[in-house]
């Protein structure tokens, strides 16, 4: 067996959750220059004030990001004098804000911690950034080895969020699962892989459960505990899923058939500029449920979807069957489904949306 070290996240959550950023970061000096978007920069600056006040730590400036986590950006970032002036990062926002942040962290050597606003993603306490140009084309994923020190979770302020981030979140979330453990099927990996396969359940049981009541929250700005249940899936175990299972990157289980249809969709307009990626995540899902004949799973979450006003039928993407039938002979081929415990082809795909048609019209 070969040596290794797991980097795994810390994090405090909770509406008071910022009341902890003295006692966590004071060890690591006195003074943090505050990376984020503007917007979730305004939501979080009044908490950090009144948690900070009385104390001499101080926050030196509070600096928009740019708006591409791109490597051009994070250099003119690092250059920055306050950047270059605090003791450490606090990255504040979404995930392009906090993974332009971690870049930032490691090319100047300084501690990052975030302070996420959104529950969309759980780039808040993973050890990659995904890179992409200034274009806004993706690049490549940028692996760190340890994730940021710590994660502060204001759920009030998530609460407060626009509910969008946490709906289409919840798909690219329960996606791990179903991704992670039709992808390990069969095979008894490493202890850390095998690890991250059976945390991914998390990213799929408290949504199912706590989801709607959570979103139904979120729409009321009302700070619960369904709403905090979910947020912990969507940034916590999404987190730790993905180090365990990203840790050597072979066997790569950390991708499917739903996140292959989603790239494949990428290329249609439509998708690209009304849709979110978690959203066509989600509907991805039942795809792959289906592809693997999975019934039973498939109408639960189909149920689920419906529940939630997620995607349950390619109209709801906008889509026709025309555009569908030009991009579905380009899924087998992504790289999504390399390690996979069968091969897809098109006339499985083919076969799984003439089925989910037929469900739509029964259940109508
Ligand atoms: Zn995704």
């Amino acid at each position: 067996m070969d040596n290794y070290s797991m980097y795994l996240p810390s994090y405090t959550i909770g509406d008071k959750a910022y009341d902890k950023v003295y006692e966590v970061c004071k060890q690591y000096g006195k003074t943090a220059v505050v990376l984020g978007g503007n917007k979730a920069m305004a939501a979080a600056k009044p908490y950090l004030d009144t948690a900070l006040a009385g104390t001499d730590f101080k926050i030196i400036e509070y600096l928009q990001f740019g708006n591409e986590c791109s490597y051009g950006n994070v250099n003119m970032v690092a250059a920055n004098k306050s950047v270059i002036k605090a003791d450490m990062i606090f990255a504040v926002g979404g995930g392009k804000a906090t993974d332009t942040a971690k870049c930032v962290g490691e090319l100047v050597g300084k501690p990052v911690f975030t302070f996420p606003t959104i529950a969309s993603n759980c780039a808040c306490c993973t050890s990659v950034s995904i890179m992409y140009s200034e274009e806004g084309v993706f690049v490549e994923p940028h692996f760190f080895e340890r994730p940021p020190v710590h994660a502060f979770i204001n759920t009030e302020i998530i609460a407060n969020s626009p509910i969008e981030y946490m709906w289409a979140g919840i798909g690219d979330t329960y996606a791990k699962y179903y991704e992670a453990t039709i992808s390990a099927r069969g095979e008894t990996p490493e202890h850390f892989t095998w690890l991250g396969v059976t945390v991914s359940a998390m990213c799929k049981d408290p949504l199912l459960k706590y989801g709607r009541q959570a979103l139904e929250d979120n729409k009321n700005h009302v700070n619960s505990y369904a709403l905090s249940q979910v947020v912990l899936a969507i940034t916590i175990s999404t987190g730790l899923a993905s180090i365990f299972v990203t840790r050597d990157h072979t066997p790569d289980y950390n991708s499917g058939v739903a996140h292959a249809m989603f790239y494949a969709l990428t290329p249609i307009k439509n998708i690209e500029e009304n849709h979110l990626h978690g959203e066509v995540v989600a509907f991805g899902v039942l795809i792959l449920l289906l592809c693997d004949k999975n019934y039973d799973e498939f109408e639960k979450l189909y149920a689920f979807n419906k529940s939630v006003s997620l995607p349950t039928s390619i109209k709801d993407l906008e889509l026709t069957r025309e555009q569908l039938n030009k991009i579905l002979p380009s899924v087998p081929n992504m790289s999504d489904i390399k390690h996979y415990p069968y091969t897809v082809t098109e006339d499985m795909l083919n076969e799984a949306f003439s089925y989910l048609d037929e469900y739509n019209k029964k259940e109508r």
